[in-house]
């Protein structure tokens, strides 16, 4: 399957508790099909102090949303929209499939 989403996209969460927002693709899993989005699906951790944290205590993490569940921001439509992909210039870019627009920077 072709990846529709990349690290450092612009994402809108279609489904589940964070629906609707939006945030930046910090990193993509494509083999569980998982992806980590900036502030989004947080989740809480209990630390113990050690040398970086002294105090310890509850850390925020973002925990992995599943790669269905995010579709990506385009600029111009100014909202999520579907990838297409295609081939300029030999490279692959995604372009939108509303706008026409590449969603890579080429
Ligand atoms: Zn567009």
């Amino acid at each position: 399957m072709a990846k529709h989403v990349k690290k450092n996209d612009l994402v809108r969460v279609m489904a589940g508790r964070e629906k609707g927002k939006e945030g930046k693709v910090l990193a993509v899993f494509p083999q569980r099909e998982r992806v980590l989005v900036e502030k989004i699906n947080l989740i809480k951790r209990h630390t113990r102090p050690n040398e970086q944290n002294q105090q310890g205590g509850i850390i925020e993490k973002e925990g992995t949303l599943h790669l269905s569940n995010v579709m990506p921001v385009c600029g111009k439509c100014q909202g999520p929209v579907r990838v297409r992909h295609q081939v300029l210039d030999n490279k692959k870019v995604r372009i939108c499939a509303k706008c026409k627009e590449p969603l890579d920077k080429v």
